[in-house]
């Protein structure tokens, strides 16, 4: 259209412009999703907008809580704020692809700024992070909210005695900016939300394990630096309509830190249960139907694995719980729910933490000689919950030619069964280290930036290990997060190697011993491994000439009556073997000592 007389043509298209298309002949709100209705709400929470006039009024309340500002304007408000309050700091934890600051606000009554400071405190710290999924950002406004009545307003000063905050606003930044009207199609607002994934369109919560995005390395930088006590990942949820408003949880006690796991359900979930309701929310567990168009059926509780948030706070010891607002509520109901949870959860810190830090030195020591590397629902009869669900009814579709499920905004409650992911199905037993050869720097790298230890040897080894042979690859038809993803049967080799100068050795009788096994072991499905990191291996770089493996073989039939016997037996048996020239010299040519014996054998060797 430009290369052919542009202005002309330009012209004319803009003239024929309203008749043509087809927005002319449906009402302005043509793309407003039509979402189910929305449940009545008058929630006590709305007491914590603080008036217009107000010169500490955040953006997002000067809307009434139905836009978010942009991250210009959120960082604008924030270092106004902190030039205000002296509790309060802000610290770059490093920047996205497109140059912007991930920042975090610290906030300490003892005016602590660096992780050094904080830590002489010995306060129980919480580090809530907000935007990780940009358009799920309910979290950053509530935290600015929050911050606000923590220091300048002083109407939660207290909190601040008990617990220190670090606020991450908005994690994902430069998906934050990707923003319009059209980034949530299941949700009731804000207005525009920013976009899924960051600069390079990769999920940063499918990231924790595998530590891609400058995002995610910059996150679990700062957990090691600044060693909060408990993790807050703040997101929305779509999936089937039901009352909750709010709802979180966490890895349970079948996981890697059960201590852990009995703080965060007995201690925590009951308080921020009582809380929000008695600020006029409805909070519920982490929940996904069984079948979306029968939540009858049952709900599902899984247990994720550490390229999530919650996983990998299991999977590391650190207390982490994972939050997600229901999408089908209004903003504002949203914003403030999340207040109240953030409020709550510093306070039960303040009040438990010393119980807490307990319970992760207990998880980071026990280092199970079994360690689970996936999950099954147990085959057993499950339990059952109470589901405050909305009434739904299901009507046949000539549009998509199946069901389509209508929620009618009627509130009902149901006793479903409960499907939970929590019984071992593949386990592996630990190591007593891995052996890391220093040709693969990428993988080293991870492992250091997760915090793991290790150590790195100063001359070549001779070490007897384990080795696994891989069999029976597979690789995923389509990229998944920029990678390919793999899995084999790997089966276990007895060999002594030699680790050259610069291999690095990984203990797992650490900390995070259960994080590395469940980065290194070639059956878990976070490992670097099955994300695909190790694909150079899975390639045979030497070959054989027929006329040089021929005669070879009629050597070794000569000389190895058993080798013989397996040849005949598989000639027997083996009837495409049988007619395949190429198959029956190879079957020879695997058997000799040319064969490349790193060739299908993975490389992370097991001490
Ligand atoms: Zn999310």
């Amino acid at each position: 259209m430009t290369t052919l007389r542009p202005s002309l043509f330009a012209s004319r298209f803009f003239l024929l412009l309203p008749l043509l298309l087809p927005t002319a002949t449906y009402p302005q709100d043509q793309w407003t999703a039509p979402l189910p209705p929305a449940l009545p709400w008058d929630g006590r929470s709305q007491e914590l907008i603080i008036p217009q006039d107000d010169p500490w009024i955040t953006p997002a309340e000067r809307t009434d809580l139905t836009a978010t500002p942009s991250y210009d304007e959120t960082v604008a408000w924030l270092e106004r704020l902190v030039a205000a309050a002296p509790e309060l700091s802000l610290v770059s934890l490093g920047k996205s692809h497109e140059g912007r600051d991930i920042w975090m606000v610290v906030a300490s009554a003892e005016r602590a700024s660096t992780p050094a400071a904080l830590k002489a405190v010995s306060k129980p710290t919480l580090l809530a992070q907000a935007g990780i999924h940009p358009g799920e950002i309910d979290g950053k406004d509530a935290g600015l909210m929050l911050l606000r009545d923590l220091t300048v307003k002083g109407t939660r000063a207290k909190l601040l005695k008990g617990a220190n905050l670090l606020f991450v606003p908005i994690l994902s930044v430069d998906g934050h900016e990707r923003s319009s009207p059209y980034g949530r199609i299941n949700q009731r607002g804000p207005v525009k939300t920013g976009w899924r994934t960051n600069a390079r369109n990769l999920n940063l919560n499918r990231d924790y394990s595998k530590l891609d995005t400058p995002e995610i390395q910059a996150i679990v930088r700062a957990i090691n630096q600044w060693e909060p006590d408990l993790y807050l990942d703040l997101h929305v949820t779509d999936g089937i309509d039901y009352q909750y408003d709010i709802t979180f949880g966490h890895t349970g006690q079948h996981g890697l830190s059960p201590d852990i796991a009995a703080w965060l359900e007995q201690r925590l979930t009951p308080v921020l249960n009582k809380d929000l309701k008695a600020m006029g929310h409805i909070p519920g567990p982490l929940i996904f139907a069984a079948d979306d168009l029968d939540p009858a059926k049952g709900l599902v509780a899984w247990t994720a694995g550490p390229r999530y948030s919650n996983g990998y706070g299991d999977a590391r010891h650190l207390p982490t719980l994972l939050v997600e607002n229901h999408s089908l509520k209004p903003y504002k109901e949203r914003v403030l729910g999340t207040y109240v949870l953030l409020e709550s959860t510093l306070r039960t810190l303040a009040k438990y933490g010393k119980q807490l830090r307990r319970a992760v030195i207990a998880d980071r020591t026990r280092q199970p000689e079994l360690v689970p590397l996936t999950w099954k629902v147990p085959d057993v009869k499950p339990d059952e919950i109470e589901f405050l669900g909305v009434q739904w009814e299901i009507t046949p579709s000539d549009i998509s030619g199946g069901d389509r499920i209508n929620y009618t905004g009627q509130p009902v409650t149901l006793t479903v069964p409960y499907f939970k992911y929590d019984e071992p199905e593949v386990s592996v037993t630990r190591p007593r280290a891995y052996w890391i050869p220093p040709a693969w720097p990428e993988v080293i790298e991870r492992l250091a930036l997760h915090g793991i230890y290790l150590e790195t040897i100063p001359e070549a080894r001779e070490v007897v290990v384990e080795l696994a042979r891989l069999s029976e690859v597979r690789l995923a038809e389509e990229p998944f997060e920029g990678h390919v993803p793999v899995t084999a049967v790997a089966r276990l080799e007895r060999r002594t190697v030699t680790f050259p100068a610069g291999s690095v050795r990984v203990p797992t009788d650490q900390p995070l011993g259960d994080l590395a096994v469940l980065l290194l072991e070639p059956d878990s499905p976070d490992s670097f491994f099955q994300w695909g990191f190790f694909l150079e291996v899975l390639q045979g770089t030497e070959y054989v000439e027929g006329y040089v493996m021929e005669p070879l073989a009629r050597r070794m039939l000569e000389r190895n009556p058993t080798l013989k016997r397996a040849f005949e037996k598989r000639l027997a048996e083996d009837a495409d073997f049988a007619a395949d020239p190429r198959a029956r010299l190879m079957w020879f040519y695997e058997r000799t000592p040319y064969i490349d014996d790193h060739w299908r054998v993975y490389p992370m060797a097991r001490e």
